[in-house]
């Protein structure tokens, strides 16, 4: 799932995701990127950006790799989550009833037992 056009801040809050093998750059990827996928991480600083791609560091692997940022998912983004629904989606620690539009959680409650 590509984003392209979505720059991020240092602080934003977003899904990483799996980097596109791409013909002339390549897939820039380690294996050990792979735990991370589908993982909430915040951006901690921009690296750089390549005529198409646009890296970032994350906290969640410590700023050890290199993520495309076309490759992530902003975590407020619902359009996104209808597509990726072994990334969102979580069952209601109160009622069970599952939504599916949030993200993968063990402690999530809905909206109506919140209030
Ligand atoms: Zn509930």
């Amino acid at each position: 799932m590509t984003s392209v056009g979505i720059a991020f801040e240092k602080g934003d809050e977003v899904i990483l995701g799996e980097h596109e093998d791409n013909p002339t750059y390549g897939k820039n990827w380690s294996l050990e990127m792979k735990k991370y996928v589908g993982k909430k991480a915040k951006i901690t600083g921009k690296i750089g950006t390549s005529d198409i791609y646009t890296y970032y560091y994350v906290d969640a692997d410590q700023g050890k790799w290199c993520w495309r940022g076309e490759n992530m998912t902003l975590v407020e983004s619902v359009t996104e989550a209808i597509k990726a629904p072994e990334v969102y989606g979580a069952k209601c620690i109160k009622c069970s009833e599952y939504n599916n539009y949030v993200l993968a959680s063990d402690n999530f409650m809905c909206y109506s037992c919140k209030h």
